[in-house]
């Protein structure tokens, strides 16, 4: 088992920094979803390498992401396409 970096989304929609979406080394991983307001992982893509984490905690001083194990994603499995995201329960 694999830990993905996980989103908050209450606490990153009251934000609106997208700060997160400018480190991540994963293409299209980390993304910003203009429509909710909020960042979210593609879990396909996450690497764990929880440089997202830092920047949010550190860097943007939000707190939004934590790892979560690959079983234990709230928002369900969400593969990023360029432009486009589709979220499977
Ligand atoms: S750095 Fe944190 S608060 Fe900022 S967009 Fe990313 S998850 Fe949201
Ligand atoms: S854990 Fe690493 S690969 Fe995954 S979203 Fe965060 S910065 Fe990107």
């Amino acid at each position: 088992m694999y830990s993905v970096a996980e989103v908050d989304k209450e606490i990153c929609a009251s934000t609106k920094c997208r700060l997160c979406t400018q480190f991540c080394p994963e293409g299209n991983t980390i993304l910003y979803d203009d429509a909710v307001g909020t960042a979210y992982v593609a879990v396909d893509r996450c690497k764990g390498c929880e440089i997202c984490v830092g920047i949010c905690d550190d860097l943007a001083k939000h707190h939004a992401i934590k790892m979560v194990s690959i079983d234990q994603v709230k928002d369900g499995f969400e593969i990023s396409k360029v432009g486009f995201k589709a979220t499977f329960a």
